[in-house]
């Protein structure tokens, strides 16, 4: 799979201008600055990102930060960080909305001064009155026909912090009656005395995003605005906007706003303020934390840009918003990592198992793959001696037929090493099992059995004196059932995430970074932490399971 995207209905768009003569395609990624990224901006990205790709253009990434309360440099870097990640470039430099608060004033006076804009003194509350419902159309604010002068006179004043905030607003002179709330003289305009964290304190009035939006966009030379569903209702003002401007301003482009569906998953926010009530609220250990949807998230569990690309280029791009299921994603994720990632043994629940006729003393190092889908990766030495751990739950004292794991008098393979028989089992006063004391056959080595024996069943295992200790955390959704309409705070899966402290894993692990991705043979697919990790102290993040739920349509 590429991440052009192939064929969808914004690329048909696309298509027809450039046979309509359309050049110098211009798209743009235009992230608010208040969290960070989520798996739905993944879909953004890849798309805006991708058509520009597809067509030859380019891609911009402005940062959309026109609402200081809310934004932060924190947030700025780690958006970067993440489009870089996922495998974009974006055109240099980097844009602000913050760049243009000059350009967006001249259109603020541009509007005045053509008597389509007007300050209006209304409080939120009468101008919620005044602007009327959707079975009933709006009044006129009795602001609404101030001249020109008084308008511009009031609205210098505003930009010079002469009220208090609230107080005024700047509103477009469009249509109280119109249909289209959105086109009820909106609001293009208001005083907020706050520090921005690029322009600090030399604003105290800020455009509204309807308004900034669109001019960013013709500044920049945008020709295809790329949005979300929810956005379909404001196209007639993005237009409008653009419309009383164009002329005056000498825009580089005319573009064009064309909505897409969201991306919503099962059992997962989708909403950066959620998200960060998260953070906030303490139920995770930060916006990377490896349960959360982020996309910072995402690669502290284990997850590849490749698989984050193929899975948005697998949803497609509609126009009707649907629940994509999260096993997809992972579905997405296991065929990458199946492919790519290096097989290592790994116990989570160790059960210590003393080969009785094994020398002791004695360790021999035996070959193991690294990857049996990728024979050029080669293979590893691995040790084994007379004590080894395998998994509690792959030996049962009795268990019937089809257990094919370990049982007392009975035989199982341990991998890439010998058969062995479990001859007895001991138990401490309270009758817990402690360890098991097995014989191994020695004709039965991996690689050179000719001893004729069968088995059904082969174990994991890891050798004890040269095991290391490791910590490893598994995870479960963070919400417990998919986003209703109660607080979703409530729908919190208490058990998220659950910590085990004694895992034994083999030697060559030591030699791991952070973030490198691992398959722990039969227990799944795992990442050494990015913030944790090091040769002293191993901590593995569960990343996907083996086994795939996704079932193709
Ligand atoms: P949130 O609700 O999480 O705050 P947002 O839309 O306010 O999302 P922005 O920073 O404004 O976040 O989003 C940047 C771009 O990403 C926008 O063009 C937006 O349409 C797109 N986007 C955001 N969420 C999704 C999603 N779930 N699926 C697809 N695109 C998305
Ligand atoms: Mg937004």
């Amino acid at each position: 799979m590429s991440t052009s995207s192939a064929s969808n209905f914004v690329q048909n768009i696309i298509t027809e201008d450039i046979n309509n003569g359309m050049t110098n395609i211009h798209t743009r990624f235009p992230p608010e600055p208040n969290g960070y990224l989520h798996i739905g901006h993944a879909k953004s990205i890849c798309l805006n990102f991708g058509l520009a790709q597809t067509n030859h253009g380019i891609c911009n990434l402005r940062f959309d930060d026109t609402n200081p309360i809310k934004e932060d440099t924190e947030y700025v870097d780690s958006i970067m960080e993440d489009v870089r990640w996922l495998g974009f470039t974006w055109s240099e430099p980097v844009h602000y909305a913050s760049d243009y608060f000059g350009q967006f004033y001249q259109c603020a006076l541009h509007l005045i001064k053509t008597g389509h804009a007007f300050v209006c003194d209304l409080d939120s509350e009468a101008m919620r009155q005044y602007r009327g419902t959707l079975t009933e159309p709006g009044k006129d604010s009795p602001y609404r026909n101030r001249s020109v002068e008084e308008n511009l006179t009031l609205f210098e004043a505003m930009k010079n912090g002469e009220f208090a905030d609230g107080a005024k607003v700047l509103r477009a002179k469009i249509d109280m009656a119109s249909p289209n709330i959105n086109l009820r003289d909106p609001v293009i305009y208001r005083i907020s005395k706050t520090h921005h964290h690029r322009t600090g304190d030399q604003w105290c009035i800020y455009p509204m995003y309807d308004f900034a939006h669109p001019i960013s966009d013709a500044i920049e030379g945008i020709t295809h605005s790329v949005c979300t569903l929810e956005f379909e209702d404001h196209r007639p003002l993005y237009d409008w906007v653009i419309d009383h401007l164009q002329e005056a301003m000498h825009f580089p482009s005319r573009p064009k706003q064309i909505e897409f569906a969201r991306l919503a998953l099962t059992k997962t926010v989708t909403s950066k303020r959620k998200l960060k009530r998260l953070v906030d609220s303490g139920v995770v250990d930060g916006w990377d934390d490896p349960r959360m949807p982020t996309i910072s998230g995402l690669r502290r569990r284990g997850y590849t840009p490749e698989a984050i690309r193929n899975f948005c280029e697998l949803i497609g791009v509609s126009k009707s918003n649907s629940l994509v299921d999260f096993a997809m994603l992972e579905h997405c994720l296991r065929e990458d990592l199946n492919q790519n990632a290096p097989r290592v043994m790994a116990v989570l629940h160790p059960l210590k198992v003393v080969i009785t006729n094994y020398p002791e003393n004695k360790i021999e190092h035996l070959e193991a793959e690294i990857n049996p889908n990728k024979p050029e990766a080669g293979s590893r030495q691995i040790p084994f001696g007379r004590e080894i751990y395998i998994e509690q739950e792959d030996f049962r004292e009795e268990a019937n037929k089809k257990f094919f794991r370990l049982k007392l008098g009975g035989e199982v393979r341990l991998k890439h090493a010998y058969i062995i028989r479990c001859d007895e089992v001991i138990k401490d006063e309270t009758g817990n099992i402690i360890e098991l004391h097995c014989t191994y056959d020695e004709t039965t080595k991996s690689g050179s059995d000719n001893s004729g024996k069968k088995v059904k069943g082969t174990l994991h295992w890891v050798e004890a004196t040269t095991a290391l200790n490791a910590k490893v955390c598994l995870h479960d959704f963070l919400l417990l059932d998919d986003e209703g309409d109660g607080d979703f705070l409530d729908a919190v899966n208490p058990a998220s995430q659950v910590v085990l402290q004694n895992c034994k894993v083999e030697p060559s692990l030591a030699k791991a970074q952070k973030g490198d991705r691992f398959q722990f043979l039969r227990n799944g697919y795992f990442c050494a932490d990015s913030r944790y990790f090091s040769s002293e102290n191993l901590v593995f993040n569960h990343t996907v399971s083996l086994k795939d739920s996704y079932k193709p349509e």
